[in-house]
């Protein structure tokens, strides 16, 4: 497969030469860069920091095993019947213990969760019930695919802040928003997104003043806040900062969870924490979508949290992640530190590196010295709410072996070295 191909599969037009008279949504749809680009770090040999997925050794199969035999035979009539749209009981009381426990918030009851189908879900529904079409979002640059595409799905329109080591430039937000104002459109804004602990994708933790100046911002004009925290736990060093929902409020802050990244994506198991009335609404639009989330997932959730500490089992695989995280940037040090202008976030938590080289140079188009190279990462053009080159790539360090993230850092700057002299830079 030549690159040029490859490029047609990235941004061609799948549905081009169909009869079909699809939606004008289904029209814009496109399939995700990720998706493509990883389809080739499968070959043998190769090393992937693409992946954006934990490591599958951590998954507590023995245990889930276990419990998922006796709820199939013993809560059959649970189990395996329809659930309610809220979520399974059983589940809704664990998640209001983790909840005190991770966020110290009190005053949640069972009325302030619904569970959802992975936060994916969660992204979804908060469009659903939130944005009209031509509504306004502020998002990051970069920001959460995920969240991109849920909210693109509405024809959201993105007010796009610069994300700085320390979280959203705030200068930026209060600008885009009093442009707004300024032209009488302030209504149409709906909330501010933020990913507050080691973003996917920079691994940036927004600082305790800038939560604090995002929740004062979104008091003043009245706007809601949607934090997406699935990395919160996943915390190597230093201590967790108070949430802004732990700041805000329930009242001016939509929470999302999940347990894709502390106990197991294939479980599908997301939450969203806020405000009764919108937790309401949010459950009627999830009867429209699904009826209910799969009430073996919860159920077995559920039982798992009841007999072991999920905080605790969690931290082996945070050591891990932790030294690989370590290893990774020792490795850029090593690799890059001679080249001027290229930086790199050291995050605290997540799955996530940044790695931004010199202005000048594109990911995407470095790309193919990469993958000849045997070595993959996302090109940060990924994560940008407009189509845009991007000097920056994801690279993720939870898949790859010790040994692999050296070899595969080392690959990477012998890539970018044909690819700076193709550029003649
Ligand atoms: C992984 C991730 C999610 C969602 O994962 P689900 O598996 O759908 O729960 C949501 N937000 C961010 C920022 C993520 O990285």
């Amino acid at each position: 497969m030549f690159w040029h191909d490859f490029d047609n599969i990235i941004w061609g037009d799948l549905m081009q030469n169909t009869q079909f008279q699809f939606s004008k949504l289904a029209g814009k749809l496109k399939s995700s860069m990720i998706r493509e680009l990883l389809k080739y770090a499968n070959v043998p040999g190769a090393i992937s920091f693409g992946g954006g997925t934990p490591d599958p050794e951590t998954f507590p199969r023995h245990e889930l095993a276990q419990i998922a035999k006796e709820i199939i035979e013993n809560e059959y009539k649970y189990t395996l019947q329809y659930s309610v749209t809220e979520g399974d009981p059983e589940l809704i009381k664990q998640i209001l213990i983790l909840l005190k426990r991770v966020y110290d918030i009190d005053r949640l009851s069972n009325e302030n969760v619904l569970i959802t189908v992975g936060s994916q879900q969660a992204l979804e529904l908060v469009g659903k019930v939130l944005i009209d079409p031509g509504d306004y979002v502020i998002v990051g640059d970069p920001e959460y695919l995920g969240a991109l595409s849920a909210f693109r799905m509405r024809d959201t329109q993105f007010l796009v802040v610069k994300f700085d080591d320390d979280g959203p430039d705030i200068d930026m937000v209060k600008q885009k928003i009093k442009q707004l104002d300024d032209s009488g459109q302030i209504e149409y804004l709906k909330f501010i997104y933020v990913v507050s602990n080691f973003q996917n994708p920079s691994g940036i933790t927004t600082s305790l003043e800038k939560r604090k100046a995002l929740v004062e911002i979104a008091e003043q004009y009245d706007l809601l806040i949607v934090e997406d925290d699935p990395y919160g736990v996943l915390r190597f060093k230093g201590e967790m900062l108070p949430s802004l929902m732990k700041i805000g409020g329930v009242e001016r802050v939509v929470l999302l969870n999940t347990f894709s990244k502390i106990l197991c994506p294939g479980l599908r198991i997301g939450m969203i924490v806020a405000d009764k009335p919108i937790i309401r609404k949010l459950v009627l639009a999830k009867q429209g979508t699904d009826l209910c989330s799969p009430s073996l997932t919860m159920r077995l959730t559920a039982r798992y949290l009841e007999r072991y500490d999920v905080l605790e089992q969690i931290k082996p695989a945070i050591d891990l992640y932790r030294k690989k995280k370590d290893t990774m940037v020792k490795a850029l040090e090593e690799n890059f530190s001679d080249i001027i202008g290229a930086k790199w976030t050291n995050p605290e938590g997540g799955l996530f590196v940044w790695f931004t080289l010199p202005k000048s140079f594109d990911t995407m188009e470095m790309f193919r010295f990469a993958e000849e190279n045997k070595v993959f990462y996302i090109p940060g053009e990924a994560f940008k709410p407009f189509e845009e080159p991007s000097s920056s790539m994801r690279m993720s360090f939870c898949l790859p072996s010790i040994e692999d993230i050296h070899e595969g850092v080392k690959r990477l700057r012998d890539a970018f070295d044909k690819y700076r002299s193709y550029k003649g830079l």
